[in-house]
């Protein structure tokens, strides 16, 4: 076994190490061909419009990029309101999620 599979299963989650980086990187990847799809009907779009949805994809893109980099030091689905493990059912749907539903509801 590689050190690397030894460190998944040593924490206490649903989902490995592979499992979480294949979701988010999936999760990127849509986000990149949604912004593709905005750049190529930048005629026919309003420009606000077009820019409102070009700046909150980026701002899921910038989650996504911390989300890879809290796997990386394995503080990945850990709350960071409460330090307590995010809901893996959260974790589904929402992969890049930094808190549970707890603490974003008290910080929005
Ligand atoms: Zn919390």
């Amino acid at each position: 076994m590689s050190p690397d599979a030894a460190r998944s299963v040593s924490r206490p989650r649903g989902a490995t190490d592979p499992e979480i980086r294949q979701r988010l990187e999936h999760e990127r990847a849509s986000r990149l061909t949604q912004l593709a799809a905005i750049e190529e009907e930048r005629h026919e779009a309003p420009r606000d419009l077009m820019v409102a949805q070009q700046s909150a994809i980026q701002r899921v893109l910038t989650e996504i990029e911390a989300a890879f980099a809290r796997l990386e030091r394995g503080a990945y689905g850990l709350c960071e309101g409460c330090a307590r493990p995010v809901p893996d059912e959260r974790l589904e749907i929402l992969p890049y999620a930094r808190c549970c539903v707890a603490c974003q509801r008290r910080t929005v």
